[in-house]
């Protein structure tokens, strides 16, 4: 960065509100400002002028090229780049950009998933600016964030839903403020602030592990001798290389205009989080999406691989992503925040039943939103959150709910009844020191942070998920009370029997104990541990309605997406055994047997010599190496003949038989080799140690 300052930087690639104050005229910002604010149309004149001033903007800041940058069903970002040339004469080239350009692109994207609604003689997808995130320059190529529908307007991104979803919660959240005598609130915002999690490993190393070049995780690797015991890794001194990556990452995400905030070492060795400063979640998904990109690139300036996989080590911590959530007024209030006068605190308490309400009613759409192949290594694995939904309050809420519940005095000394909207709550303390890290859903102060996302995966989906479910019961509780003669009463009693009919989902104890799965099965509550039992909940029409109900997704478009997070989980799966049966085959095979080779020559030779030498540490290893080794070629043989086999009749079946057929074997057969490995010499085993890929980077 040289001698810049941070404040200089920031945001300096980015065409933001306040370059367009500057070199927009003052019509065109105003059209562009009440687009966004109020969702009024853009005519094309204000487009060609916006096109215009980005293009001259990008030009200045030395961009030749631009493109619509989306958000398609792969999880990662796409984008297909023109230049902004145009032949003048046959000598000559202008440097154009039009209104039409930016507004709308028309992509080939008959490769990108569609779930079946993109018939093939249809291929061409369709791009649209959205005029709420920021153009901005990457690589030297003017980035416009768009969405991606077909051509008969069928979302084919994240993005899409996620508007959707914010619009229609700012809609109903409007309508219960109204409620509470706000006349001034236009809108309610969804405030997004998404903790990453990452590993950093060495370049050479990664680079001799077939399984993380295909796979982004390791299919095979014996435990290290020192894992993550001792602690010492979290919070600990950033290493030199490791802190020159950071800095560097830090810069490149300032000039994006992207707040990342806190870095630090995580649990694990080799494992690190950054968190930015939280944003409306259109604008904190698409900064995500960046970070994860941008995270990738800098680490390869550094000799060094950053693995965005859940799991890429067995055995010590994977890595996922806080989605830390809250609601807030377009005037800045935050709507989980409990207030100081008895009106602040029964909107409060509102907006909190809602969630509750909606997070008990919805448990299998949340899980939904955050399963993936990765990320079912995580879940329930004694270091991220379990399967099971359930929400984390604290001491302090969870009396107050419990004396709402049961019309007992909270407040012991007043003897008095909680009585919402008339009186004021006891202040809740806004950092509650009792973190419990093992909730799926805790409420920290003034936010919920839904702990269960994966570190690699998209937060449009469980973020679209949490706006779509508050938004529906937003609307139940609006209904209710729009009609209501005495407001207090009415708010009180709703209140009340929400708070009454859904306490089975508030959960304050340790997630992780086995207790709990007892527990969670009597109280009724799900435990889909993973993807595939997951997915087959997700069309169910409860959540059909859902989304119908609030034009997030239609129908057709919940089916598509189903299919392809089925066919995902399906090709995911078979990847990796893939993988495996190469790596077995053409690699830890030969290994093992030149190394039994070599110990049984060496018995022969000795024996040659001196018949009546104990050579019995060398025959118990051959018989051990000869055991484990017909072991891992029977389940090598199994993977292989479960790989051919039919998958079943339809995307569900195939999900099943892949975890449970394929995967199950895949667990048998790396446990065979994990123990191969232990009794192999270091310099026949033809993949790099554990303690390697760990503790490579100094
Ligand atoms: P921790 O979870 O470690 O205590 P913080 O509470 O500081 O860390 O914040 C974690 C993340 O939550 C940050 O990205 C922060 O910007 C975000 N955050 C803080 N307040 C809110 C809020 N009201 N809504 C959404 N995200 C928030
Ligand atoms: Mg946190």
């Amino acid at each position: 960065m040289g001698k810049e300052k941070v404040t200089e930087i920031f945001g300096s690639m980015v065409f933001n509100e306040e370059v367009m104050k500057q070199r927009l005229s003052t019509t065109c910002y105003r059209a562009w400002k009440k687009c966004v604010d109020e969702g009024t149309p853009l005519s094309l004149e204000t487009a060609h002028e916006m096109a215009a001033e980005m293009k001259n903007w990008a030009m200045d800041h030395g961009a030749t090229h631009f493109t619509h940058w989306f958000q398609p069903m792969t999880g990662v970002t796409a984008e297909k780049h023109d230049s902004f040339i145009s032949p003048e004469s046959p000598s000559q080239v202008l440097m154009g950009f039009s209104g039409k350009e930016l507004v709308r692109g028309e992509p080939d994207a008959s490769s990108f998933p569609s779930g079946g609604l993109r018939a093939t003689f249809e291929a061409r997808g369709y791009t649209a600016w959205d005029p709420t995130s920021f153009a901005f320059i990457k690589d030297g190529s003017l980035c416009i964030p768009t969405i991606f529908c077909s051509y008969s307007g069928q979302a084919l991104d994240k993005k899409t839903p996620l508007l959707r979803s914010q619009e229609e919660l700012s809609r109903q959240a409007v309508r219960v403020l109204r409620l509470f005598g706000d006349k001034d609130v236009k809108k309610v915002i969804s405030q997004v602030g998404p903790e990453q999690e990452y590993f950093l490993i060495d370049k050479d190393v990664y680079n001799k592990r077939e399984d993380l070049i295909l796979t982004g995780r390791t299919l095979f690797g014996a435990k290290p001798p020192k894992g993550q015991e001792l602690e010492d890794h979290y919070f600990g001194t950033i290493k030199p290389r490791v802190a020159a990556y950071m800095k560097e990452l830090d810069e490149e995400l300032w000039r994006l205009g992207i707040l990342a905030k806190t870095k630090h070492n995580e649990v694990a060795p080799a494992q690190h989080e950054l968190a930015p400063i939280f944003n409306d979640a259109n604008t904190a998904c698409d900064h995500n999406q960046l970070t994860m990109e941008i995270m990738k690139k800098v680490a390869g300036r550094h000799n060094m691989v950053c693995l965005l996989h859940e799991k890429p080590f067995a055995g010590v911590n994977g890595s996922g992503k806080h989605d830390n959530w809250s609601l807030s007024t377009d005037a800045g209030a935050n709507l989980f925040k409990p207030g100081s006068t008895p009106s602040q605190n029964a909107r409060f308490l509102l907006f909190l039943a809602a969630f509750i309400k909606g997070v008990d009613e919805y448990q299998d759409l949340l899980r939904c939103s955050v399963a993936n192949p990765g990320n079912d290594h995580r879940l329930g694995a004694q270091e991220a959150p379990p399967a099971i939904i359930s929400i984390f309050l604290g001491d302090e809420l969870t009396a107050i709910v419990d004396s709402i519940i049961h019309g007992t005095s909270y407040v012991e000394q007043n003897m008095k009844s909680l009585s919402i909207g008339v009186d004021a709550l006891p202040a809740i303390p806004q950092d509650t020191t009792d973190r419990n890290r093992t909730s799926p859903l805790a409420f920290t102060g003034n936010k919920f942070e839904f702990r269960m996302l994966g570190s690699s995966q998209s937060i449009s989906g469980p973020n679209t998920a949490l706006n779509t479910i508050m938004a529906e019961e937003l609307s139940q509780f609006a209904d209710a009370l729009e009609g209501a003669e005495d407001f207090n009463a009415a708010l009180h009693e709703l209140v009340k029997k929400t708070l009454t009919s859904h306490q089975r989902i508030i959960f304050n104890g340790n997630g992780y104990e086995e207790s709990w799965v007892e527990e969670a099965r009597k109280r009724g509550l799900s435990n889909l541990t993973c993807t595939a039992d997951a997915l087959q909940t997700y069309l169910q029409p409860k959540h059909v309605e859902l989304f119908s109900k609030h034009r997030v997704f239609t129908k057709e478009e919940l089916v598509a997406r189903n299919e392809i997070h089925l066919e995902n989980y399906c090709q995911v799966i078979g990847i990796e055994a893939r993988t495996m049966v190469d790596m077995v085959k053409r690699n830890i095979f030969p290994a093992v047997c030149r190394f039994s080779g070599a110990t049984a020559s060496g018995v022969a030779a000795k024996k040659a010599v001196l018949a009546d030498l104990d050579c019995g540490d060398e025959e118990n290893l051959l018989r051990k190496l000869s055991g484990l080794s017909a072991e891992m070629m029977r389940q090598t043989a199994a993977l292989e003949e479960a790989l051919a086999a039919p998958k079943g009749k339809d995307a569900y079946e195939a999900a099943l038989y892949y975890r449970y057929n394929v995967f199950d074997i895949m667990c048998r057969l790396r446990s065979a080799v994990d123990e191969l490995e232990t009794i192999t010499a270091r310099e026949d085993w033809p993949y790099p140690s554990y303690t390697e890929l760990l503790f490579s980077v100094k």
